[in-house]
This record gives structure tokens, sequence and C-alpha cells, in this order.
């Protein structure tokens, strides 16, 4: 089986009924994880440190304290994942995502992937969770949070490591979330309100141990949210997810792109003694 087939065991009627229910939706909302980009090429954390990386945790790579300690190391390691992505394109799980706002225009992405593949699909509005990773700040943001600065604009030796911000000296870094640091308060706030007020949550690829990322579905669930879970494996949403579509997003979603147009805009009337 190829990461695009869908698993056998989901039956049409189940792709029509959560169809439906996306289509009675005031306030759809997607999250989705590393899994929705799986099949752009698109490692997870664990399967990118591979070759030379393979020898580090990501905690030697992907913390403030690492970049402290050699900020050479983590900045390489960036620019090896960025080299990676370069030729990356969204796959038909990221365009499937996009389609629906065809239908349900209001729908809102919260996305703890880093890569920019929802954006290049044509999603319109898209909360980046854990930042961009072709991005890069100043260290200190020294100029408010973030402090984004555009390396091309700069001279320095690359092969030396990080180039230095051009306000303050300090070291440049990519515009990503590391372990230890806190999200982005304000795509942090909008993505606990959507959570609160929607009324369908569609989960994709993520595997729900990232914390607070994690805890949405959770809190949209208490609020009486349904959850749509779209994932090969079981997670820690699978629990609490009204339905658990098992398989790879890049086939289930456009199946359920296509039923969500088949749905007519108002229920067939009956006759009127019906
Ligand atoms: P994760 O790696 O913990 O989990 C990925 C999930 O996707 C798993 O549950 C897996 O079963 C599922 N999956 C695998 N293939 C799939 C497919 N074809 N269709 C649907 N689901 C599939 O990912 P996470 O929950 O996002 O947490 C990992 C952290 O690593 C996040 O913080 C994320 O920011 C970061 N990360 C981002 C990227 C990216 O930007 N593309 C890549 C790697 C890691
Ligand atoms: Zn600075």
């Amino acid at each position: 089986m190829t990461d695009s087939q869908p698993g056998p065991t989901i039956p049409e009627s189940d792709i029509a009924e959560v169809a439906a229910v996306l289509r009675r939706s005031a306030r759809p909302v997607v999250l989705t994880g590393a899994g929705v980009s799986k099949e752009s090429g698109i490692p997870t954390f664990r399967d990118a440190l591979d070759g030379l990386w393979a020898q580090y945790d990501p905690e030697q790579l992907a913390t403030p304290r690492a970049f402290r300690r050699n900020p050479k190391l983590v900045w390489d390691w960036y620019q090896h994942r960025r080299e990676m992505l370069a030729a990356a394109r969204p796959n038909p799980a990221h365009r499937a995502i996009a389609e629906v706002e065809t239908v349900l225009p209001q729908l809102v992405v919260i996305t703890q992937n880093i890569d920019g593949l929802h954006v290049a699909a044509g999603s319109s509005d898209v909360i980046a969770l854990h930042g961009d990773i072709r991005r890069n700040k100043c260290f200190d943001n020294c100029q408010g949070d973030p402090t984004l600065v555009d390396v091309a604009a700069l001279a320095w030796d690359r092969d030396a490591g990080p180039p230095r911000c051009p306000h303050c000296g300090a070291w440049v870094r990519p515009d990503v979330v590391w372990f230890e640091e806190m999200l982005p308060a304000a795509a942090l706030e909008r993505a606990y309100d959507l959570s609160h007020s929607t009324d369908v949550m569609l989960v994709v690829g993520t595997s729900g141990v990232v914390q607070p990322a994690a805890s949405l579905p959770f809190a949209a669930k208490q609020h009486g949210a349904t959850i749509i879970e779209i994932n090969p494996e079981m997670t820690s949403i699978t629990l609490i997810a009204d339905w658990h579509l098992s398989g790879p997003a890049g086939a289930i979603l456009p199946l359920i792109v296509a039923a969500l147009r088949a749905v007519p805009d108002h229920p067939p009337e009956g006759p009127p003694d019906a």
C-alpha cells in the first residue's frame, strides 16, 4: 500500500455522514500536525534526524539552551531541514483542506507545522502555532516579538554559523517554537478561542502528544464540538473522537471534499404532508 491509498475500512456512508456534519457546521476548524505533510515527503521530527544528524536528540538541537551552547550546530540543522523542505509541494491533503473553503469559507486552519504548505495550497486563514521555518528572527527579539530578520539581505560568512541581528548584534535564529519555549501568544489565544466556539473540529495527522496544541481537541469537545479525526493510527485524541477515519489524509480528505460538494445547500423538501 502506498501512502496515498485509502485504508480499506472506511465505508462510503461514513464519508457522506462526515461531509454532512461539516456542511452543517457554522464554525469549522481544522487542526493539523506533521502527518498532513508526510505525503509531501517531509519527514517527521524524528525521521529528519538521519545521516549525520542521527547522533543528536531533538533536545540538543531544538531548545534555546542548545542554540546558546552551539549556535552553528543548531543553525546548520535548520539549514539541513530547509534544504529538505525546499522541494516540498502541497499534497492532496493540503489542497483538499484549501478546497473546503469553496463550500465553507469561514474555515480556519490551526497547524503545528512549520512548513508553510497550508498557505501554499491556498488556505486563507492559517494559524501557525509553532512558527515558520522559512523565517528568521533576532534571538533577543530586540525590536519586539518577533523581530524578523531577512537573512538574504545580509552579508556574512555562511560557513561560520548564523548571522548577527542587524539591529543589536545578537544571533539570528529560525522563527520556530523550540522545546521549553512559549507559543506565540496571539496565535495561541486565537486557537483557544476558536476551540471554545467551534462546532466541528477536524483533527488531521497529529499524534496529540505535543502540548499545548494537543489540548485543543479536548477543549473543543468540552465545549460541545464534534471531533473528526483522520489518522492511520490511533492517538490520544481517538478516545474523544466522534469519528476516527483511519488512513492517509491525502486519500481521505479529497473524498470528504467531493462528498461535501455533493451535499445540497438545504435539505431536500419532502411532500407537504411528510
Ligand atoms: P507527530 O510526528 O507527533 O505525529 C504525526 C501523526 O501523523 C501521527 O499520529 C501519525 O500516525 C500521523 N500520520 C502519519 N502519516 C499520516 C498521513 N499520511 N495522514 C494522516 N496522518 C498521518 O506530529 P505532531 O503531532 O505534529 O507533533 C510533532 C511536532 O513536530 C510538532 O510540534 C510539529 O510542529 C513538529 N514538526 C513539524 C513538521 C512540519 O512542519 N511538516 C514536521 C515534523 C515535525
Ligand atoms: Zn536584535
